[in-house]
């Protein structure tokens, strides 16, 4: 399919991207400023800019001295306009395309950032950047195929008409995706049409039959975030049998319904008894240990990011991969694409993400003790005249220290703080290169969930209400995400104060975990319901007196007595098997909680 002008060509873009890269980290802080001028002359009309007193003026110190340091909360009410179909110019005076649903939650619904047609660009641009920097490390990785797992999620529309759907889904669909350059660093095993297949059973299906009878070209493999790879390995777990008699007959079984992924599929499916013999043979030895290298033995390396919560499941795919090499290739989010990892080999623990300076107008504000950002329930939603000036610019940040991001960008954030925990790792040029540390507050998340501490406080409590007929009530609790087994699950360490135990029927624990679950964001429920990403939460009552053998471990471990507050989610092996030793019951939520398609202000699209 390739030839020598294919491979020229590849190079030549390879160079390009490379080059692209040295340029901008060079210039970084002219580009910076070049950007922020931009966006800000772009949309000198808008509302939100005229309101806050820019007057048309571009430049950074009239910028960091009048506008507003921001959260999501700040702008919801200009963003319900948008979904309600004011068409002014709002934030930005270009048209809004389309909301992108971000999963960090607002009072337990998805965010709505709205973007602009031009953003899928800037989004192409990043991805176009990722094999270049890539096939500096791993030689030949530009030949061969990729098996990354991809998927879609439904849609919605707003009051006013506007699509609201996830960034990636948005992408998956764009011309950009879809109508991408067929070249060696874009050749997927999954065809598009199993990547664009709602039906989330009959996308993985097809995709990993497609994987499968594409073995031996494999090269790479992955997904976006860990828990999405692991869940396709697990499917592959349940599903091999009927996968293989596939490959056996070159036949698509019969519950994979869609006309187009069929056909899709069978351009590729051959009959193949001795591939179907063998991926048959692997599976059903009782260890999956190292089951990636055994079914696709060119595999040089697993491309999903596991930086951030996702680290909770590295263990499981070392396992399954027999420690191939883990690539975190970049950093981004709904409100805007950041940056790339440019050392793509390196440990997970180690990687840090270059921001690169054209995507939006990078500040920083420096956490410290006072602002408290690493889970406190207390922190103030906005900034005073002095913390906002504290805001450090892309190339002014300080090595070794933490920093919360804030954005402006192209799409009509200003000074948006995206709730994103990074510390300065070292530097490409004048460029900041950034460990991602958390998410600000988020205390538990199995796949793209994201609860923070107040939320599991009120759900908590809501569902601890339901103890009170029994003359019981919760006196202390915590919680871990147990990601052992696959789908990983919420558990929550409960001691509570009661009379007589006896008289709580188990079914009262079951309804509480329900509650809790009920209680959580849409992001949750529908991880549970639809993506089937989380499993049933788990309420593990334990002994009395077993908090106050938390807060022993904890003082024994340097901690102060004064300042001693029970952690609400812990992660810390010793102090898990201490709860673990303490348990006196479990109990699992019995059914799902409630979830439909789209948002409850949002009318579905069918
Ligand atoms: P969303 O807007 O729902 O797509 O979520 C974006 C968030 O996911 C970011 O703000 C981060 O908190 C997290 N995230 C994205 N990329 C990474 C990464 N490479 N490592 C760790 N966390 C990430």
């Amino acid at each position: 399919m390739h030839c020598i002008d294919g491979v020229g060509g590849i190079m030549e873009g390879r160079n390009k991207a490379l080059k692209f890269i040295e340029d901008v980290t060079i210039n970084a802080e002219e580009v910076q400023k070049r950007v922020l001028s931009e966006i800000l002359s772009r949309s000198a009309n808008a509302e939100y800019l005229q309101r806050n007193g820019l007057n048309g003026c571009t430049d950074r110190e009239t910028f960091k001295k009048v506008m507003p340091v921001v959260s999501y909360e700040d702008l919801k009410p200009d963003i319900e306009r948008i979904a309600n179909g004011d068409t002014s110019a709002i934030l930005c005076s270009q048209p809004i395309s389309e909301f992108l649903t971000s999963s960090g939650t607002s009072a337990g619904e998805r965010k709505l950032m709205p973007t602009i047609e031009e953003e899928l660009g800037r989004r192409s641009l990043l991805y176009s950047l990722l094999m270049p920097v890539m096939s500096q490390f791993v030689p030949g990785s530009d030949k061969g195929k990729g098996m990354y797992f991809l998927f879609i999620k439904s849609e919605a529309k707003t009051q006013g008409g506007l699509v609201a759907r996830p960034v990636l889904t948005s992408y998956y669909k764009s011309s950009h995706f879809k109508d991408r350059r067929s070249d060696l660093y874009n050749n997927y095993t999954s065809p598009n049409e199993t990547i664009l297949c709602l039906d989330s059973y009959q996308s993985m299906y097809s995709q990993l039959l497609c994987g499968l009878c594409q073995s031996k070209e494999v090269l790479r493999v992955g997904a976006v975030f860990a828990s999405g790879f692991i869940r396709a390995i697990q499917f592959l777990e349940k599903h091999w049998s009927l996968l293989c008699s596939d490959i056996r007959t070159g036949t698509v079984d019969s519950k994979i319904t869609d006309a187009s992924v069929r056909e899709a599929v069978l351009k590729i499916l051959k009959p193949n008894y001795k591939l179907a013999d063998f991926i048959e043979a692997e599976c059903s030895k009782g260890s999956w240990k190292g089951i990636i290298t055994r079914l696709w033995p060119n595999t040089k390396y697993i491309d999903v990011i596991v930086t951030g919560t996702m680290s909770q499941y590295i263990p499981t795919l070392d396992y399954y991969s027999n420690s191939l090499p883990l690539v975190c290739t970049m950093y981004a989010s709904s409100e805007c694409y950041f940056g790339i990892n440019l050392n793509p080999l390196s440990k997970p623990s180690k990687v840090s993400y270059t921001l690169i300076p054209t995507m939006a107008y990078f500040e920083f504000l420096p956490v410290n003790r006072k602002n408290g950002l690493t889970g406190s329930i207390s922190e103030p939603a906005s900034l005073n005249d002095n913390e906002k000036q504290e805001l450090v610019d892309l190339v002014n940040v300080k090595l070794g220290q933490d920093y919360e991001l804030v954005v402006t960008t192209y799409a009509g954030l200003y000074r948006y703080r995206v709730g994103d925990i990074l510390r300065v790792a070292g530097f490409k040029n004048k460029a900041p290169q950034f460990n991602f540390i958390c998410r600000k507050n988020v205390v538990l998340s199995i796949d793209s969930d994201k609860t923070d501490e107040v939320e599991l406080q009120n759900a908590v409590q809501n569902a601890a209400n339901q103890l009170l007929p029994f003359e019981a009530s919760l006196t202390e609790y915590t919680s871990y995400a147990d990601t052992s087994s696959i789908p990983g699950h919420y558990v929550l360490y409960w001691e509570i104060k009661v009379n007589d135990a006896t008289l709580i029927p188990p079914s009262v624990f079951e309804d509480c975990c329900f509650a809790v679950e009920e209680s959580l964001n849409s992001v949750y429920r529908q991880g549970r319901v639809w993506d089937k990403s989380i499993g049933p939460l788990e309420i593990k009552i334990v002994e009395n007196g077993t908090f106050d053998k938390l807060m022993d471990f904890a003082l024994n471990q340097g901690a102060s007595i004064n300042q001693y507050k029970t952690p609400r989610c812990v992660k810390y092996v010793p102090i898990v098997e201490l709860l673990n030793s303490r348990v006196i019951s479990s109990y699992f939520s019995p059914k799902c909680p409630r979830w439909t398609q789209g948002h409850k202000q949002w009318s579905t699209q069918n």
